[in-house]
């Protein structure tokens, strides 16, 4: 993605901070998003007060999708909003308690990427502060909330939420299950496979979006409409095809409509093909679910990854040998 390879803007760092590294809970997710939904009032400061009613909100709903939102087992933010769901508090107590342990870690956490100060800040931390105590919203959250990418944000965060709970729900991340997500071309959306039970997770292009920072994984357009792409193509399964699961998550990308037309049933060039391998590479960084179901399909290293991926691509052009060259205008 761009923050990675060099571009640093507000919106690739937002997307770096949401998609990528450790979650020990989903404050992260929904913190982020009350973030982008007061910034979008065109406010540049906030107080925790106002932070609170949005944010235990959104963990209050996502508690009553899946009971497990975090790695510690004991947690008063989350207990006070599981005492909500059950009428067992009132709005007020969930307030109090919102504000006193829900922001606790998160501000501090929230700007981070691997342990260093991302490299763009959304908010000044000022809730020490005699005058006014609160967050101050820079300049690049109110421009990213008010901008178009906004609601593409929301959707890939949302989509991000869904993995990473999934993963704790169903001890994914425990890494004694063999995960598969599996694509279903119907609903578009990406199925969790453990053993016979089959779960819906999320759809597919939210889920892999971010990762291409919105771009064709071909021309590096920005994709109007993004179509969900077989790198070796679909039709191998109607041919004498041995190699690896082709509906599977390390072979589909996105693509702009053009790009999707023009390659019809062909494998890319074999220039290509390390784009691939290095957006596989980007899922597994960005942890549970997608490195667990990633390293089990591909390979537990780098090196066991680019010969699974070469194996693969010499057997599907063997059976479909005319290949389809990118047009990368950048
Ligand atoms: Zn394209």
């Amino acid at each position: 993605m761009d923050y990675r390879r060099g571009v640093v803007t507000g919106e690739s760092v937002w997307r770096a901070i949401v998609l990528y590294g450790a979650n020990s809970a989903t404050y992260k997710f929904s913190f982020g998003e009350t973030l982008l939904q007061v910034a979008a009032t065109g406010r540049t400061h906030v107080t925790l007060d106002e932070l609170a009613p949005p944010y235990a909100k959104l963990l209050c709903e996502a508690l009553k999708r899946h009971d497990r939102q975090g790695i510690a087992t004991n947690s008063r933010f989350l207990d006070a909003c599981r005492a909500f769901n059950v009428d067992e508090i009132d709005q007020d107590t969930l307030h109090r308690r919102t504000v006193q342990y829900g922001f606790a870690n998160v501000i501090d956490a929230f700007p981070q990427l691997s342990g260093t100060p991302a490299p763009v800040r959304f908010y000044e931390d000022r809730r020490r502060s005699s005058t006014s105590p609160g967050l101050v919203l820079r300049d690049e959250l109110v421009e990213l909330a008010l901008s178009g990418h906004a609601p593409v944000l929301g959707v890939e965060t949302t989509a991000r939420w869904r993995l990473v709970e999934t993963a704790w729900e169903t001890g994914v991340s425990s890494a004694l299950l063999t995960p598969e997500l599996v694509y279903d071309p119907e609903s578009q959306d990406l199925l969790l496979q453990i053993g016979q039970r089959r779960k819906s997770v999320t759809g597919v292009v939210a889920a892999l979006s971010g990762y291409q920072d919105g771009r064709c994984a071909y021309c590096d357009q920005a994709m109007a409409q993004p179509v969900v792409e077989h790198v070796l193509p679909w039709k191998l399964l109607t041919r004498r095809w041995n190699g690896p699961d082709v509906d599977a998550i390390w072979n589909l990308v996105l693509s702009c409509r053009p790009c999707n037309d023009a390659k019809r049933d062909r494998a890319p060039h074999e220039d290509w093909m390390p784009w691939l391998e290095q957006r596989n590479n980007d899922l597994i960084e960005s942890r549970h679910p997608l490195r667990e179901v990633l390293m089990a399909q591909t390979g537990e290293t780098a090196t066991a990854r680019h010969a699974f991926l070469r194996l693969a691509y010499r057997r599907a052009t063997e059976l479909l040998p005319v290949v389809w060259t990118p047009f990368r205008s950048r």
